[in-house]
């Protein structure tokens, strides 16, 4: 009897616990409409860029197919992205999941447009290039590609 109860109590005390991690985490209205999956590179971008977290806690990404050959897009009005399902889940690798959100990022908290232009080896000089680098790029050239975007944000 006693043990039940107790157990019962554990149960009260660790859903209390869990809705206050929950709270201090995501709480104050942060990352509304955001499906789980991209959190921790809203997180990641916010830290590599050190930019201002209140609009990218506050933008909203979510998974919508999307045409041709684009797998993402940022509405800086609405202050809303979409990610093309199938390219997350089938083809991206994490560093280019990571540019991806980043790019859509920048778009929608900063209001940064395109940057074209290639460096010496043909990768693209920037993640704001409007055709994502890929995955050798994004290895080779990690450090600038974050540099840059930590300009970007000043
Ligand atoms: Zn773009």
């Amino acid at each position: 009897m006693i043990w039940e109860s107790g157990r019962r109590i554990n149960v009260k005390v660790l859903t209390s616990i869990l809705v206050l991690v929950s709270v201090l985490l995501f709480g104050c209205g942060g990352i509304p409409n955001t499906e789980s999956v991209f959190i921790p590179y809203v997180l990641e971008f916010i830290k590599d860029t050190k930019v201002d977290k209140e609009r990218p806690l506050n933008t909203s990404i979510s998974f919508k197919s999307l045409e041709g050959a684009t797998v993402g897009k940022c509405n800086p009005i609405t202050n809303e992205i979409v990610i093309d399902p199938m390219y997350w889940f089938r083809v991206a690798t994490k560093l280019e999941k990571r540019a991806l959100i980043y790019h859509e990022m920048m778009h929608c908290v900063q209001f940064v447009s395109h940057k074209k232009g290639k460096l010496k080896d043909g990768c693209p000089r920037s993640i704001m290039n409007p055709i994502l680098p890929g995955n050798r790029c994004i290895k080779k050239h990690e450090k600038s590609y974050i540099e840059d975007l930590r300009d970007l944000c000043k």
